[in-house]
């Protein structure tokens, strides 16, 4: 007699196919005028991809490709545009949409920019709401030709993963996402200041806390019973290293890996001793850090969300500055830049495996989120990092950071089809990453505004 998980298994498989001999097209070709291959820097001219039931097959000059195409497979012309690798953004967050708070509210004497705006967005929003936020912040991101994404975090108990099997299941459009359920912190955590007669719940819903090696433990294995895909691990130097030494080796006694925010030389330390798997923002990496985590294969995962002022155009655009705020900002972002850009310098120079994560959890006034997350890569660009290491940070090098380095990240045979174009040369202008014109997941087109040939 069969299992019930294979009766299941057999249902599913029966309904798959049923889902496939809807779908218009399970075989298809692109052509392009252009392929770009971020590993190798290559260009295919002209190309073209045949993919099958959602994976890519062959990769090659058109005609050669379209002769071993089956009659009837569907053709997509792209023209002169440029082909991709669908794009990843290694650190992002799809259930919070953080509204900028006014002035008199960040310069109280607690809580800064970021919390009030986080309280309210995790207090007055039911978990249910955030999944559906969460629904379109992922559609938009996709729109923008973000294919995979982790999400680390600020997604109530399992909101994420709830997303992103609604996704996998074809329920509502989205990137793959890699979902790493709450965020483990040291107790107090993010929320230093809250009225401790309400707090609890409050924290529950975003976090579970650490306060020792095995509580350490025992939230690893809550996040594994929610059925995350890795685990999350904010930390500034308010955490032993017994507690962030437990938590990797109990995350890799389950296959899962281990995403560390460490931005002070301190707790970076203790990530790079603990053997995380990567850093998150990694800003206050010293030069010897750099070189530890090169050598032992960590990966720096860099978050230029706020590079060149953003933060400041994001509060300009939501909120009144006084003029005294306004060039207060302006000179704290002055040196933030000449600092984020001494670290890139430093990261390339090092020679440690590095991707780079959007960080994004804030409302932008007039862009959809996936535009929102664009303009934060192409400003690794301004901060001196090369173009084709800019596409590299978000294809080859962020599928390796997910160990997802033989299906996402390269458009090669065995891959899934996740392809993006733009209609200029990335190389000469990265911006045209924030003007992707053609987005394909998995073999079905999400959009396609090439235009008429
Ligand atoms: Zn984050």
């Amino acid at each position: 007699m069969r299992s019930r998980l294979e009766l299941s298994i057999a249902v599913f498989v029966v309904s798959a196919a049923l889902v496939s001999a809807d779908s218009p097209a399970l075989v298809t070709v692109v052509k392009a005028g252009r392929l770009l291959d971020p590993r190798t820097g290559n260009v295919l001219s002209p190309a073209a991809v045949l993919i099958d039931h959602g994976t890519i097959k062959e990769v090659g000059a058109p005609s050669r490709v379209q002769a071993d195409a089956p009659a009837g497979a569907q053709i997509i012309d792209l023209g002169s545009a440029t082909l991709l690798p669908g794009l990843i953004d290694s650190h992002t967050h799809l259930l919070i949409d953080v509204i900028a708070p006014p002035e008199a509210e960040i310069t109280r004497l607690y809580n800064g920019r970021f919390i009030p705006g986080l309280l309210l967005a995790i207090v007055a929003m039911s978990p249910g709401e955030r999944v559906l936020l969460g629904a379109q912040l992922a559609r938009e991101d996709l729109e923008s030709g973000f294919t995979t994404v982790r999400n680390l975090g600020f997604s109530g108990v399992d909101g994420d993963v709830a997303l992103r099997n609604a996704i996998n299941a074809g329920r509502v459009p989205g990137p793959r996402i890699l979902a790493s359920g709450r965020k483990l912190t040291a107790p107090g955590g993010y929320f230093q200041r809250l009225n401790p007669a309400v707090a609890e719940p409050i924290v529950q819903q975003e976090f579970l806390e650490i306060g020792s090696p095995e509580a350490a433990r025992q939230a690893v294995r809550t996040n594994v019973f929610y059925n995350v895909d890795l685990i999350k691990v904010a930390i500034e130097d308010d955490i032993t290293q017994a507690e962030t030494t437990a938590i990797v080796d109990e995350a890799h006694r389950q296959h899962l890996k281990v995403a560390i925010h460490a931005a002070t030389p301190t707790s970076i330390q203790m990530a790079i001793d603990a053997g995380a798997d990567s850093i998150e923002h990694g800003n206050g990496a010293t030069d010897e850090e750099l070189k530890q985590m090169r050598d032992k294969g960590i990966f720096l995962d860099l978050t230029p969300t706020f590079y060149g002022g953003r933060a400041t155009k994001i509060l300009e655009e939501t909120i009144v500055l006084s003029p005294a705020f306004r060039s207060a900002l302006a000179s704290s972002d002055d040196k933030a830049r000449q600092r984020y850009d001494g670290l890139v310098q430093r990261v390339l120079r090092s020679g440690v495996k590095w991707a780079a994560g959007s960080d994004m959890c804030w409302f932008s006034p007039g862009r959809s989120r996936g535009q929102a997350t664009a303009k934060v890569f192409t400003s690794l660009h301004d901060a001196g990092v090369p173009p084709l290491d800019v596409l590299r940070a978000l294809t080859t090098n962020a599928a390796g950071l997910l160990g997802w380095q033989d299906r996402v990240g390269a458009v090669e045979p065995g891959a899934f089809a996740d392809l993006v174009a733009v209609a200029g040369d990335p190389i000469a202008d990265i911006t045209e990453l924030e003007r992707v014109r053609f987005v394909m997941k998995d073999g079905q087109v999400i959009r396609n505004d090439v235009g008429p040939r």
